[in-house]
């Protein structure tokens, strides 16, 4: 199996952009943004990302908010946070040097089990399986798995098997040509067994089981109604910034509140007169096993009486220079079409 999965790599491997150097730095920036992110929404990001932060100095010293703004859109913020601790942590402790051993790696903040495997492996060449979600699923229907992947047992028995794949000096390449296979050959819904190189070891394929495999645990998502609401006056909305240290710390979002009625956000005596909330449509976003199914209102506010310690104006045309989470974009999507379609009205 071995020889034909480093084959079929070989030839049929993807090339993507943190794959040139296999710099620790490189390394561990793209495989931070993979964690649950597709590569296709993380490419734009990482090379913006490494303009701004070509190396690990950079990162050490740059302003969160910048930082912020280069990740927007890949969701888990606490990410870029722990990434410039670990920065700073690697700069003053390692002289910039990512440590080669794995205890020390997991110390390091925000650094867990899969990224300290992906370094060690992919950038240093050591004999660590990095066992990413592709991954895990070809282990899941080679093995022909019964259990679901999540289980401590199933990890096990993917970690063993991983491991006893890598010969030496060749773990950077094994590791990719199975999170390789599993993203173009042993996909999710119609695994393409027919051009997979390691059909003939391949248990699930043998039982034909490849569709039930792997087995997941199933959770259900709980759901939850919101408001969000766009309080304009002179082309300015307002907005806050979340404290830092808290869930999506440091980003910025409009007045929102769960099972709320937009009166409750801002008081009535803080509007114009005559105005009242309009309703301007609905989103539906999932975060932390939680479905959201929020409305979206729009208010003209007055502005000489409206004031607030935590919320500032802003000029609509300059919110895309803050960080938003991909909640509140979604719903400022919505404001600015509503918008175009309230000056077509005007004219
Ligand atoms: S034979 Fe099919 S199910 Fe098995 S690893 Fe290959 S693509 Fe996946």
């Amino acid at each position: 199996m071995h020889t034909e999965l480093l084959q079929w790599f070989r030839k049929a491997g993807r090339e993507l952009p943190w794959r040139k150097d296999y710099s620790p730095y490189s390394v561990w920036v793209a495989e931070t943004m993979l964690c649950q992110t597709q590569v296709g929404r993380v490419i734009p990001r990482y090379f913006l990302w490494m303009r701004r932060f070509p190396d690990i100095f950079a990162l050490a010293e740059a302003p969160l908010g910048e930082l912020l703004r280069v990740w927007e859109g890949l969701g888990y913020y606490a990410r870029p946070r722990y990434m410039r601790k670990t920065a700073e942590k690697v700069v003053e402790t390692f002289q910039g040097e990512f440590p080669k051993d794995y205890n020390i790696l997991r110390g390091l903040p925000g650094i867990g089990h899969y990224t300290a495997c992906a370094i060690l492996s992919i950038a240093y060449n050591l004999p660590y399986p990095a066992i990413d979600g592709n991954a895990s699923r070809v282990f899941a229907r080679l093995l022909d798995l019964s259990l679901p992947v999540e289980t401590r047992k199933a990890q096990k028995m993917v970690f063993d098997f991983a491991l006893s794949l890598i010969r030496k000096g060749e773990a950077r390449l094994v590791n990719q040509a199975i999170m390789d296979l599993g993203a173009l050959i042993c996909v999710p819904r119609s695994p393409r067994c027919s051009f997979c190189p390691v059909r003939q070891y391949c248990l699930a394929f043998q039982r034909n089981t490849q569709i039930i495999r792997p087995v997941r645990r199933v959770r259900s998502l709980k759901s939850a109604e919101a408001v969000v609401v766009f309080c304009h006056r002179d082309g300015q909305v307002l907005i806050r910034r979340r404290p830092e240290g808290g869930f999506l710390g440091g980003l910025w979002e409009f007045p929102w509140k769960e099972n709320a009625s937009p009166d409750e956000l801002i008081p009535k005596d803080f509007r114009d007169r005559d105005s009242v909330p309009e309703l301007i449509g609905e989103i539906f976003h999932t975060y932390c096993q939680r479905r959201i199914k929020a409305r979206i209102f729009f208010i003209d506010v007055n502005r000489e009486t409206f004031s607030s310690e935590e919320y500032h104006w802003e000029e609509v045309n300059r919110l895309d220079e803050y960080p938003f989470s991909s909640f509140h974009r979604k719903a400022l999507r919505l404001f600015r079409e509503f918008m175009v379609q309230r000056r077509v009205k005007e004219t």
